[in-house]
């Protein structure tokens, strides 16, 4: 179950909704969004009927929601939400692109692919300081080192951040540098690593687990709902099947499959799916037709030098080509490109 404060709810409000629940032997978890605060409600449905919540102070709307993620789902909330990532949008009216390195190595690389990613229509930059890497000798990422390069980044170009954290301790480091938190295919399933997420106050890009199924992505996203943060978006990346030609395999359908169920935006990995540069563009093509919020795109200006993923980083020559495919597909599908946020003057 499901209470929905009204806009002009008050601190207390929520409170009393909270301690009658939870005097009623219940629990409840208080979300706050951009728009409005909802408070789910864990425990016996039949009970709550008795509290009369519907006509307490503050409460616009109270719902019984029939799958088990309740806080991301669309029974409640039924329009799709709107995640604001610095000056940038990911929602059903825009279409966000999202580019930049696998992985950070050196300051001038990072900015390099940073103007790249600006040429090509993206309003956020990704790029990976803690890298979740099969081999342990393979490379790892920089770390501390590699954020306060993507913050410096940040204030040459104007681009807000997205970052990779890996487990719980980092959380706090990660959100003080980034502007959006990622957490991987490997770690969609890591509780405690979305719990922590979910308390940190920064917007989220969860990855599908490669082997996860639909529900399972979803209910990942409902424990950092769970925790009082509802800035989530989801990133279909290819999942493990048998097929070997590609790295993993684009699972198209899950973009409208998810965004039925859930008013979360969705955004597609056309680089980590295909694993392939010369599938990118066709994948990234294929997500916006589908309906997709947006795409998140490796590139690297020397992709033969990249330490992490080489082999699917889109070059300068590609860049042209990603800002022509948003300027045709974009109207078509009834959207505009995220504004790009612009860097603070100077002085
Ligand atoms: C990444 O985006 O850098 C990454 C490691 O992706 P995934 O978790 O989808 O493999
Ligand atoms: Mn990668």
């Amino acid at each position: 179950m499901v209470v929905v404060m009204a806009p002009e709810a008050t601190d207390e409000d929520v409170k009393a909704i909270v301690d009658l629940v939870q005097t009623a032997g219940g629990d409840a978890f208080v979300s706050r969004g951009v728009s409005r605060t909802i408070v789910g409600l864990v425990g016996d449905v039949e009970q709550f009927g008795a509290l009369n919540l519907r006509s307490r102070s503050g409460v616009l709307d109270v719902m019984r929601i029939s799958v088990p993620y309740k806080l991301i789902s669309r029974e409640h909330h039924p329009d799709r939400s709107v995640i604001r990532v610095g000056g940038a949008l990911i929602g059903p009216d825009t279409l966000t692109i999202i580019a930049g390195p696998c992985a950070v190595e050196t300051p001038d690389q990072t900015l390099a692919a940073a103007r790249m990613a600006r040429a090509a229509g993206a309003s956020i930059l990704r790029g990976g300081a803690f890298k979740p890497r099969t081999s342990p000798y393979a490379y790892q990422g920089l770390g501390e080192a590699g954020l306060r390069i993507l913050a410096d980044v940040r204030a040459e170009t104007g681009l807000p951040v997205v970052t990779e954290v890996l487990e719980p301790a980092s959380v706090d480091l990660v959100a003080s540098y980034a502007d959006m938190l990622q957490i991987g295919t490997r770690n969609m399933q890591n509780f405690a690593l979305l719990q922590a997420v979910g308390s940190v106050g920064k917007p989220v890009l969860l990855k599908r687990g490669m082997s996860a199924t639909i529900e399972e992505w979803l209910m990942a996203a409902e424990y950092i709902a769970q925790r009082g943060n509802l800035d989530i978006v989801l990133c279909e990346r290819g999942i493990r099947t048998f097929e070997t030609a590609t790295r993993n395999t684009l699972d198209i359908s899950a973009v409208p499959v998810a965004q039925r169920l859930s008013h979360l935006p969705v955004i597609v990995d056309p680089s980590h799916s295909g694993g392939r540069r010369d599938l990118v563009l066709p994948l990234t093509r294929a997500a916006i037709a589908v309906g997709a919020d947006g795409v998140i795109i490796d590139i690297h200006p020397e992709p033969k030098e990249a330490l992490v993923d080489g082999d699917q980083a889109l070059v300068e020559s590609d860049i042209r080509e990603i800002a022509s495919i948003t300027a045709h597909l974009s109207p078509l599908m009834g959207r505009t490109l995220s504004p790009a946020p612009q860097p603070a003057p100077v002085g």
